[in-house]
C-alpha cells in the first residue's frame, strides 16, 4: 500500500525543490523511500573544515543532527530519480535555514556585525554554473546561486546587482535581523579586533569553520557541487572567498569530478583547489582520491592553507581529505546508509538510516 502511494509521488521530492518549498520536501522524507531503477547514485555533504575541539558535545550534536535532516531531503530527490543539482540545491537549503553552520540564517558576521554571504552552484553535464557573491539579504544564496545560472547570461552577481537581480525573480530580501543569533554575536564580539586589518585576521588558521557544501551523482550518471558559505569570521566588509569562484571553492565537470571547498578561502583562490583536483584526475589519470590528498595534504597543507574538500567522480568514488583536526562529513549512496564522520580525526563514523 505504501509502495504504491510512494510510486505516485514520485516526483513530488524534485517538484517541491523546483518550487522551492524546502518544507514540504523535509515533510516528504519523514516517510520511506525507494530508490528508483537505474545507476548508483551518491551525495557527499561537508559542513566546514575547522577545529572541533572549540565547539560543546552539544553543538556538534546539532550540527550533525541538522546535516542527518539535510542528507535525508538530498537523498530523497536522487532516490526518485532526479537530477544531482537539485539534490545539491536541496541538500544546501536545508542547511541554510538551520542556522547551525556558517551559510545561511548562520552565517558568521563580517567585522561592520552583519553577514555577507557567498555561494555557488555547478551542473557538471553542462558546465552550466551560478554564483553570488557579498549579499546581505538573501536567505538562501544557493537558491539564488541557481536562479544566476538558469535565469540569466552570467555567471556571478556580486552585491547590490544580486539583491536587484533577486527581487525581480520575486525572492524577499529579509532583515539583518533574520541571521541574529546570539552564538554569531558573542563569535562577533570575542574576535580580536586588533588584528583585524593585517592579513592574518582573516587566514583564521585552525579555527572553527561552518561553510557547507554538497557533492552529487544522479541516477543519470551526472555530476554537481555547490558551496555556500558566509565566509571567513570578521572578514573585511566585500572580501570574497573562494566558495563562489568556480574553480576554486567549487567546480563539477562530468569528465572529471566534482568537488566543494572548505577552509580559509585565500589559499584555496591561490591554488584554484577544485578545478586543480580535478584537472589532475581528468589529464594525469590518476585516481580520485590521490589527486585529491596531494594537494589538500601537501600542497596547501606546506603553505598552512588549512581546510578540506569533498570531492567525487563519475564512478562514485568519493574522497574527504583534510587537514584541519576535523571536518564534518555526510555520505550516503544508493542503499540509504548515511555515513556521518570527522568532527574530530579520529572520530567513530556514526552509519544511520537515510529512511527514519
Ligand atoms: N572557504 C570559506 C571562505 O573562505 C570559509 C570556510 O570554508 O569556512 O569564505
Amino acid at each position: 500500500m505504501k509502495k504504491i502511494r510512494f510510486r505516485s509521488l514520485r516526483l513530488l521530492p524534485l517538484l517541491a525543490v523546483l518550487m522551492g518549498a524546502t518544507h514540504t520536501l523535509a515533510q516528504t522524507t519523514d516517510k520511506p523511500v525507494q530508490a528508483a531503477a537505474g545507476s548508483d547514485f551518491v551525495l557527499a555533504v561537508h559542513g566546514g573544515a575547522g577545529n572541533y575541539n572549540k565547539m560543546t558535545a552539544e553543538q556538534i550534536e546539532m550540527r550533525r543532527t541538522a546535516m542527518l535532516q539535510a542528507i535525508r531531503v538530498g537523498y530523497a530527490v536522487l532516490a526518485h530519480g532526479g537530477a544531482s543539482i537539485d539534490a545539491v540545491e536541496a541538500t544546501l537549503r536545508v542547511l541554510e535555514d538551520t542556522g547551525q553552520f556558517d551559510a545561511g540564517k548562520g552565517s558568521y558576521y563580517t567585522q561592520e556585525g552583519v553577514p555577507e554571504m557567498d555561494a555557488a552552484i555547478m551542473d557538471g553535464h553542462t558546465l552550466s554554473t551560478g554564483a553570488v557573491a557579498s549579499v546581505q539579504h538573501i536567505a538562501n544564496p544557493i537558491h539564488l546561486a541557481r536562479l544566476v545560472m538558469e535565469k540569466t547570461p552570467h555567471v556571478l552577481l556580486v552585491g547590490r546587482g544580486a539583491e536587484e537581480f533577486a527581487k525581480s525573480q520575486g525572492i524577499e530580501l529579509v532583515s539583518p535581523y533574520y541571521f541574529y543569533s546570539e552564538r554569531e554575536w558573542r563569535r562577533y564580539q570575542q574576535a580580536n579586533p586588533a588584528r583585524e586589518n593585517k592579513e592574518k585576521s582573516a587566514l583564521p588558521g585552525d579555527e572553527e569553520h561552518g561553510t557547507v557544501g554538497a557533492v552529487a551523482l544522479d541516477q543519470a550518471g551526472n555530476l554537481a557541487a555547490g558551496t555556500t558559505t558566509g565566509g571567513t569570521a570578521r572578514k573585511m566588509p566585500g572580501r570574497v572567498g573562494d566558495s563562489p569562484i568556480i574553480g576554486a571553492g567549487t567546480y563539477a565537470n562530468n569528465a572529471s569530478c566534482a568537488v566543494s571547498a572548505t577552509g580559509t578561502g585565500e589559499y584555496f583562490l591561490r591554488n584554484i583547489v577544485a578545478a586543480d583536483i580535478c584537472e589532475r584526475v581528468r589529464y594525469l589519470h590518476i585516481p580520485l582520491e590521490q589527486a585529491a590528498n596531494d594537494v589538500v595534504m601537501k600542497e596547501l597543507a606546506e603553505q598552512h592553507g588549512d581546510g578540506g574538500v569533498i570531492a567525487l567522480d563519475p564512478h562514485g568514488n568519493v574522497a574527504t581529505p583534510f587537514n584541519t583536526s576535523g571536518m564534518l562529513t555526510g555520505t550516503v549512496r544508493t542503499d540509504g546508509k548515511i555515513t556521518l564522520k570527522g568532527w574530530a580525526r579520529n572520530a567513530e563514523p556514526m552509519v544511520v538510516d537515510a529512511n527514519p
